[in-house]
């Protein structure tokens, strides 16, 4: 069988929508975006599985009534 390098932190990026801008995914380890979904997160090195849809990004955009979102990236 394979072997499994257990000190090699493994995560996901959660994709997140904007309406009028790129996605944005975002790293399960140390939370920091990126444009792509890389196989390696180039903040924190976690070697990176499936992407997750975070709907939920979207249902804060609608309540926030986002308009201008040049304010929304941090
Ligand atoms: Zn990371």
């Amino acid at each position: 069988m394979g072997i499994l390098s257990k000190k090699e932190k493994r995560g996901h990026w959660t994709l997140h929508t904007h309406f009028l801008r790129k996605d944005v995914y975002e790293c399960s380890i140390c939370h920091c975006k990126s444009d792509k979904a890389y196989k390696k997160c180039p903040s924190c090195g976690a070697a990176m599985g499936k992407t997750v849809y975070d709907p939920s990004w979207v249902d804060e955009a609608v309540d926030m009534e986002i308009i201008n979102d040049d304010d929304f990236l941090i």
